[in-house]
């Protein structure tokens, strides 16, 4: 007999982002006029009355696991709650100035024109991870049940692939699979329909996508990578609501790339950098880009005297409409960044992601109202999608990024053309193709068209502890914590590779690539090679190695619920 508790709910959301938050809200309130509507007899049907809705986090609380760079575009909060201020939600401050930087390694320059898509004045610099929290709470306030510490693991199916709820991972499980004193089998929540909203890269959208076929004859998603610190600085330094976006250095023209410097109050600056996951070289180090750009001179400026106070890195999915997985199937509907609803030539995906859950909680109404839950009645949320503002803001730019591909003078060219033409001119120019970043990292051995410039790369960063970190240092400032003793949550799925193959043709990228040293290619005395050791303690959550392995080997899953960073304020 099963020892696993079976919970039936009406509808179980993964993950408590903004998307999901949003959503469930959402579903409270409409399912509310819906009922109020049929009695009053405005409307016909039936009532749907009270649902048991469920939202999973693997966070210790909501918003524990939000990382975001934090302006926010209001126009789908508002949707939501027409007085989300007076409702008390935790916007830090508003745009007030907006500015563009092209850096170059000495220097920079202001430009003279922000390009309009990066243009903020108005909007609201947040620090997500508070506004999830503020959220979780109306939530909570509405009478939805959040589970903080319950890492959804696996998708349960009927016996014709329809999603009937997810399974939550075990908790008490020691490194070598044994159960611990302390063991508490994961429970089957059991929904008719579920929604997975798990931000980039989510491990149970990739099972699902998998399994469904969601993404057939679907452009393969691409990802970028954004590293983050939060810096208290002297007054003068930076503006509370001044935000700045730059180009240039030290990205090489070949790699997308971009930084973000934001003013907040009390002194706060959020500062990050945006690297692609679909770059050329082998050898290049995200976090290490990161802090190769605070050396920029008019950078530093503005971190002078200043103190870095938290840390975070994330994984932003890039390619936008032309990578949407089909979003919904029997059971199951996929919203926000794990849905590919983030817009990448603004980098911003939090306004799309809450109206996405908004538009799945509509579609959810609906299915509860006729009593459907297959397809057939799901499928009007892709019908809703493309009838919205998110349709009309993300398909002008879906080729942003894919253009960005053949390097950065031509993306650009590419860009300034599709905004004056509002894509149109895509229409008359051949669609340019998403190549899976994977699949663009170059070998070593091949040193094809691109330039490697072979371990001299970063020759001048030097970690001074004071305006540049190491991995260590930064992991630390994001405040991780996993239990040690349970199994790795990273799956690498032939480690023989790792020692052999991948050193020789990429020089062991996943060394670069982590963004918290949890990846190193340690010496093996009895062996006499060196091989592939994996602190996953280090974890922050951020997808990148599931993204970036050029062998596609290794399968981040959830670890025990709680474990993970934490970005309360991030
Ligand atoms: C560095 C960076 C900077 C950004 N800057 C901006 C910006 O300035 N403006 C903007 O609009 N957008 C920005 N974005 C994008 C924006 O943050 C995302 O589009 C948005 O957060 C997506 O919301 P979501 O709800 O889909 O997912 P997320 O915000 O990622 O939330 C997903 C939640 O699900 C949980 N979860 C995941 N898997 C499971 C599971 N299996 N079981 C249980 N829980 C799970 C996670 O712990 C997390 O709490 C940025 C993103 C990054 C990474």
């Amino acid at each position: 007999m099963s020892e696993r508790e079976q919970i039936p709910m009406d509808v179980v959301f993964v993950g408590a982002g903004p998307a999901n938050l949003a959503a469930a809200l959402h579903l409270k309130g409409e399912i509310k006029k819906h009922d109020e509507m049929v009695e009053k007899g405005f409307k016909s049907g039936k009532v749907i009355g009270d649902l048991e809705i469920a939202i999973v986090e693997k966070g210790p609380f909501v918003g524990a696991h939000i990382l975001s760079g934090g302006v926010m575009d209001p126009i789908a909060i508002r949707e939501l709650m027409p007085d989300f201020l007076a409702q008390g939600c935790p916007v830090d401050s508003v745009v007030t100035e907006d500015a563009f930087w092209y850096l170059t390694e000495k220097g920079g320059i202001n430009a003279p024109l922000v390009p309009p898509p990066l243009k903020n004045k108005g909007k609201y610099i947040v620090s997500l991870s508070k506004v999830c929290e503020w959220l979780g709470e109306k939530c909570e306030a509405a009478g939805i049940n959040i589970f903080p510490e319950f890492p959804a693991a696996e998708v349960l199916y009927n016996e014709n692939d329809a999603v009937i709820g997810v399974r939550t991972g075990d908790k008490g499980i020691d490194k070598d699979g044994h159960r611990k004193p302390n063991f508490e089998p994961g429970v089957d929540l059991l929904a008719k329909v579920t929604v997975l909203g798990e931000g980039s890269r989510g491990s149970l959208a990739k099972q699902v996508t998998a399994r469904l076929g969601l993404d057939e004859g679907k452009e393969p998603q691409v990802f970028s990578i954004g590293v983050k610190e939060l810096w208290e600085v002297p007054a003068a330094n930076f503006a509370e609501g001044k935000v700045v976006h730059t180009l240039g250095f030290p990205s090489d023209t070949r790699t997308y790339g971009g930084g973000w410097i934001y003013g907040m109050k009390d002194n706060v600056v959020s500062i990050g950098y945006v690297t692609g996951l679909d770059y050329e070289d082998p050898m290049i180090d995200p976090h290490a880009e990161f802090q190769k750009f605070k050396t920029n001179p008019k950078v530093a400026e503005v971190l002078k005297g200043g103190k870095m106070i938290k840390y975070g890195a994330k994984t932003i999915n890039a390619g936008g409409y032309f990578t949407m997985p089909k979003l919904y199937a029997d059971g199951v509907l996929i919203v926000g960044d794990s849905g590919s609803f983030l817009n990448g030539q603004r980098i911003k995906g939090i306004h799309t992601a809450m109206k996405s859950g908004m538009l799945a909680a509509e579609t959810i109404v609906g299915a509860f109202e006729h009593q459907d839950f297959s397809s057939k009645t799901l499928k009007h949320y892709d019908e809703k999608v493309n009838l919205s503002w998110i349709y009309d803001e993300l398909h002008p730019v879906r080729n942003f990024h894919a253009a960005f591909q053949k390097g950065r003078w031509s993306a650009l060219l590419n860009t300034g053309l599709q905004f004056l033409t509002r894509g149109l001119a895509w229409g008359f120019m051949p669609k340019e193709h998403h190549i899976a970043g994977h699949e663009r990292m170059g070998k070593l051995i091949d040193n094809g068209n691109w330039k490697i410039e072979n371990g001299k790369r970063y020759a001048d960063l030097k970690f001074d502890k004071e305006l540049t970190f190491d991995k260590v240092t930064d992991v630390f400032h994001a405040g991780v914590a996993h239990d040690e003793d349970q199994p790795s949550h990273l799956h690498v799925l032939d480690t023989e590779i790792c020692a052999t193959r991948c050193a020789e043709e990429y020089g062991n990228p996943c060394q670069r690539f982590c963004p918290a040293a949890v990846y190193e290619m340690e010496e093996n005395v009895e062996s006499g090679r060196k091989e592939l050791k994996v602190n996953f303690s280090n974890c922050v959550h951020c997808k990148t190695c599931d993204v970036a392995d050029p062998y596609q080997i290794i399968n981040w899953v959830t670890p025990e619920g709680g474990g993970g960073p934490n970005y309360k304020g991030m």
